[in-house]
């Protein structure tokens, strides 16, 4: 944790931003929910747990500034909602996500699997690939278990 929040400290010294102590606020609150993907709400409720002085606006600032740098990714999986989730150290590209149509449950699939895919989309449109957004809807092995359950008792 310590080392992850160094390196983001960094990465904000070598954009000349400072690490002040309601950023890392904020930053550790989205370290301890790495697994979560928080709306901008959720991240101002969990700072606010340890830190109450800290305003939503320099949350939002923070989260904005954060993406901006690339060390966090704002996705949207289709209800509206805004999250933030942090970018896998050193990967080149953004990780997918699975995600539940029952249960809404959010998997993340960190290989990129998509090196061949990239390769005939920068062949055949020219295009220089950045980055990308995979999201699968779908449903999880819970739910499909549950399914199966369900009719095996009917
Ligand atoms: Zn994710
Ligand atoms: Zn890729
Ligand atoms: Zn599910």
């Amino acid at each position: 944790m310590e080392n992850r929040i160094d390196r983001i400290k960094k990465q904000l010294h070598s954009s000349s931003y400072k690490l002040t102590p309601q950023r890392e606020a904020t930053v550790r609150v989205l370290l301890e929910h790495e697994e979560d993907h928080l709306s901008a709400e959720d991240v101002y409720l969990l700072v606010k747990e340890k830190s109450p002085e800290i305003g939503l606006a320099t949350v939002y600032r923070t989260l904005e500034l954060l993406t901006e740098l690339k060390i966090i990714d704002k996705i949207n999986f289709g209800d509206g909602v805004s999250r933030y989730d942090l970018r896998k150290e050193g990967a080149a590209h953004f990780h997918h996500h699975l995600v539940c149509i029952e249960c809404g449950a959010v998997a993340e699939i960190e290989d990129d699997l998509l090196e061949d895919v990239e390769e005939i989309v920068e062949r055949d449109w020219k295009f220089k690939i950045m980055d990308h957004r995979l999201t699968f809807h779908g449903i999880c092995v819970k739910c499909q278990q549950k399914k199966e359950d369900q009719e095996q008792s009917e």
